[in-house]
């Protein structure tokens, strides 16, 4: 009997990703961790390398009508070179494949280059291969990152204990709500083309959206401070997503406080102008690049004074028991809705 079509909707991303990874083992001794990290892991004897890969696609991640073609160089670059950040390791080369169609001139190209030369500048990335092909109209753009990373020191997505404090960099819901804005800016000009967009009051969160870091910095700083996270992810598809790859991976709950999730003002004042709830956006809005980590109470003394990290809550014995305590005091369940390419 014909087996009955499933709709990929139906399992989602993340449902898809089990499926392929259930029937696939591994049979290399050096694939230390395969699929389910934000890096695959490999024994390069005196210490793990490190691989990772991710595609940006015209009209699902991007949309060239507002992102210039530097920008999406370096963001295409930045968001891998996070990928490695979140295993605790630093990213040392990238291989760029490209697809492109006869609507892209050699100008164009160059441009995309520049910005990824800025970012292979400013990560200290090596760019050394690629594949060059063509596409039927839209651009698409697919990065493969390797670094390496103590062995001792690899910071998985599991690992987190009961008790662990649990740790974001940076603010959150930022590059959400600068693509409301380049969205909304978008639809004006689309109406009347002499309307020129006025983003100078947004100019932080379109910059987050457009040109996202990787949190280099911070892998720095916890090496230096003798920290090691007992877990780590980078939050590329929401807070809320993230936290619950955690609570997966790790077999404990989490305990967030509303109050100390941080967020910029802008945000916050764009949030409201738009009737959004900020730590909706902050919990739910993708693309922050930020990282997310668990360390240890013994650690706390460590990191208690950094600027740009911020401990918003704890694990918990329960894995079930995922909840935002709110600014009010009361415990509400946490959802996470991520971000599903794959809505019907
Ligand atoms: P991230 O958001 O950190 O880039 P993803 O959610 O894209 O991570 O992927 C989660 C895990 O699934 C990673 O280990 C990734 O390599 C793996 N993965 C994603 N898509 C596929 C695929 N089509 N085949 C095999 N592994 C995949
Ligand atoms: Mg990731």
């Amino acid at each position: 009997m014909e087996e009955k079509r499933t709709e990929i909707s139906q399992l989602g991303e993340f449902g898809l990703i089990d499926r392929i990874s259930e029937s696939f083992e591994l049979k290399n001794p050096s694939t230390v961790k395969g699929i389910g990290d934000d890096a695959a892991v490999m024994d390069a004897g005196d210490h793990y390398s490190l691989l990772s890969t991710d595609m940006l696609v015209e009209g699902i991640h991007f949309d060239l009508s507002y992102i210039p073609l530097a920008h999406l160089g370096y963001k295409s670059v930045a968001v891998n070179v996070s990928d490695i950040a979140a295993m605790n390791g630093k990213a040392e080369q990238i291989i760029v494949s490209i697809a492109i169609s006869n609507r892209f001139s050699v100008q164009a190209i160059d441009e995309l280059y520049k910005g990824i030369k800025t970012a292979c500048e400013s990560y200290r990335v090596d760019l050394v291969g690629g594949d060059t092909t063509s596409s039927s109209s839209g651009l698409i753009i697919s990065v493969s990152v390797a670094g390496k990373v103590a062995k001792e020191k690899v910071a998985y997505r599991s690992g987190a204990k009961p008790g662990d404090i649990i740790c974001v960099t940076g603010d959150l819901g930022a590059a959400f709500m600068g693509l409301q804005i380049l969205e909304r800016e978008k639809q004006v000009y689309l109406t009347d083309p002499n309307m020129q967009p006025n983003l100078q009051k947004y100019e932080y969160i379109v910059g987050r959206q457009l040109r996202p870091e990787a949190r280099t910095d911070i892998i720095s700083d916890l090496e230096e401070k003798g920290v090691k996270p007992s877990s780590m992810i980078d939050i590329s598809d929401g807070l809320a997503s993230e936290l619950f790859h955690l609570v997966k991976n790790s077999g404990y709950g989490v305990r967030i406080f509303e109050d100390k999730v941080p967020i910029d003002k802008e945000t916050f004042d764009t949030a409201l102008e738009f009737n959004l709830d900020p730590i909706t956006c902050a919990l739910n809005g993708g693309e922050d690049y930020e990282l997310l980590f668990t360390i240890s109470q013994a650690d706390f003394e460590k990191v208690k004074n950094h600027a740009d990290i911020h401990m918003i809550g704890y694990m918990h014995e329960t894995k079930s028991a995922n909840v935002l305590i709110t600014k009010q005091g009361n415990t509400v369940p946490l959802s996470a809705q991520g971000w599903n390419h794959f809505k019907p």
